[in-house]
């Protein structure tokens, strides 16, 4: 017997027909895709296999959830005065930020982005680092600050073992950066050593981390039950209040504390093969067309450096299978991995939403193809199902953690484009996650920008607040 509640999401989780003149071809697109559509079932079971992996990781067993202490115990309390600093590496901009606080929040926002030549991103360590502690300097003294104690919250958006809140170990380069010498030594330490052979500020650097965990922070200045911090732009990750009691993992002292926040690292969420079960031939593809293979399973669902390509993988399978474009010359365009960007998948949704077709045949006349009727009305269906299974994805694992944390309200706080330009993700998240997690449970989706900006300046005010507690 069927449940309501499973009902309800049965219901819910269905996309909208797929209507064409061609009957036969409709049911053969359908099945095609099947299997990137869940039921009810498999929702619950990827479900099952979240918490059981977030158990895992959290007891240190192996699993593809790394469930990383970030040493950060508290939120801000209300108390925080004066100037900090962020220093933000690894996202799409390199930036410095000051942030001025009174009574926790934040009152001034200065913020200048700075340049990193090709040349530095590849070879030795020092040099980098050298222009990172320039780029602080040059902006500290911009502002007039040289001879004033300023905290610094280092915002290092890679792979990394977090030894303390000040200790960060760099496990290995990703995107456009590779300096070798630089891999299994603590970030932060590169960092102060440069900003010393300067001399020239007095800027202490008290933490480390990454943007959903500034995402957190930040999104607790907006709302003070944000307990969960999101990700949705060109990669995917969460981070969420844990109580203390329950993390084993923990290589500093410990002071009494009741929470810390936990960085789940969910991009990696199947590398060990516990999701094989929901992987299509459109993801395998999808996956071979990556830079890095067999990782980072979860985020090539989900996140916006991937989305795309799910879908172009799909559109130019259905078109080798001759079930769409068939009376246009095939495209190469189309046929080549990466040339269908996620913008223009929240392009095409957008024309589903309104039903119209104006954004959905000028993005495929820059592919070189004109459809007709029944093409447009496929590529609209790929679009939705493909966006539609990420966002109940997403949805799974955020009631999960909604369930987890023992509040009587969460506010998830998320940033990164994907979330905010796509049409149609928050309201199937604001659906999907209340059918998925225990009835009755409050929760909130808020918009929390610049996590690994502001963000990181905040943590660093929480830092320099316990260090002075601690002294
Ligand atoms: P980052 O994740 O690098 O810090 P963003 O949060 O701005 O930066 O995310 C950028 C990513 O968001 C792009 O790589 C792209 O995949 C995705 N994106 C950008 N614009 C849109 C859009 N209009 N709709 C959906 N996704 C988008
Ligand atoms: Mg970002």
């Amino acid at each position: 017997m069927v449940v309501p509640a499973e009902h309800a999401l049965h219901e819910a989780i269905q996309v909208s027909p797929l209507i064409l003149s061609d009957d036969v071809k409709r049911q053969k697109i359908e099945n095609r895709v099947a299997k990137m559509r869940f039921s009810a079932a498999t929702a619950r079971k990827i479900q099952d296999v979240f918490i059981s992996e977030m158990n895992k990781g959290i007891h240190q067993q192996p699993s593809s959830l790394q469930m990383e202490n970030t040493y950060i115990p508290e939120l801000l309390d209300g108390t925080e005065e004066g100037l900090y600093l962020a220093l933000d590496l690894g996202g799409t901009n390199f930036r410095v930020v000051l942030l001025e606080l009174a009574h926790g929040a934040p009152i001034r926002e200065e913020v200048k982005r700075y340049y990193i030549g090709s040349e530095l991103r590849v070879g030795s360590a020092i040099p980098l680092f050298d222009h990172l502690a320039e780029s602080v300097s040059d902006f500290v003294i911009s502002q007039g600050l040289q001879d004033v104690e300023l905290p610094l919250g280092f915002t290092f958006s890679f792979p990394m073992i977090q030894h303390s809140l000040d200790v960060g170990v760099l496990v290995t380069w990703t995107k456009t950066f590779n300096c070798p010498d630089a891999v299994n030594k603590d970030a932060v330490r590169l960092l102060r050593e440069a900003l010393d052979r300067r001399g020239d500020t007095k800027v202490k650097v008290l933490a480390v981390l990454n943007d959903t965990t500034g995402t957190l922070v930040q999104g607790s200045t907006l709302d003070h039950n944000t307990a969960v911090g999101l990700i949705l732009g060109t990669g995917s990750n969460a981070c969420y209040l844990e109580r203390a009691d329950r993390v084993e993992h923990w290589e500093t002292e410990r002071h009494g504390e009741r929470e810390v926040i936990i960085d789940i690292e969910w991009g990696a969420f199947g590398d060990n093969g516990v999701l094989d079960f929901i992987k299509t031939d459109f993801d395998r593809e999808n996956d071979a067309n990556s830079l890095i293979v067999n990782s980072f399973t979860f985020e090539k669902y989900i996140a916006g450096k991937y989305l795309g390509e799910v879908v172009r993988v799909i559109l130019a399978k259905l078109t080798k299978e001759r079930l769409l474009f068939v009376g246009d010359s095939t495209s190469d365009s189309l046929l080549t991995s990466g040339n269908l960007t996620t913008d223009l998948v929240s392009h095409i949704e957008q024309d589903s939403l309104d039903g119209g077709d104006s954004n959905t045949k000028e993005i495929l006349a820059k592919f070189g193809i004109i459809p007709d009727e029944d093409d447009i009305r496929i590529v609209q269906y790929v679009c939705e199902v493909a966006s539609n299974r990420a966002a109940l994805l997403v949805s799974i694992c955020l009631a999960s953690l909604i369930d987890r944390i023992d509040k009587e309200q969460v506010t998830i706080a998320v940033d990164g484009s994907l979330y905010k330009h796509h049409p149609r993700l928050e309201g199937w998240m604001k659906q999907y996650i209340s059918l998925l997690c225990t009835p009755g449970r409050k929760f909130k989706l808020i918009h929390a920008e610049d996590g690994s900006g502001k963000g990181a300046a905040l943590v660093s005010a929480i830092a320099h607040r316990l260090k002075k507690r601690l002294q």
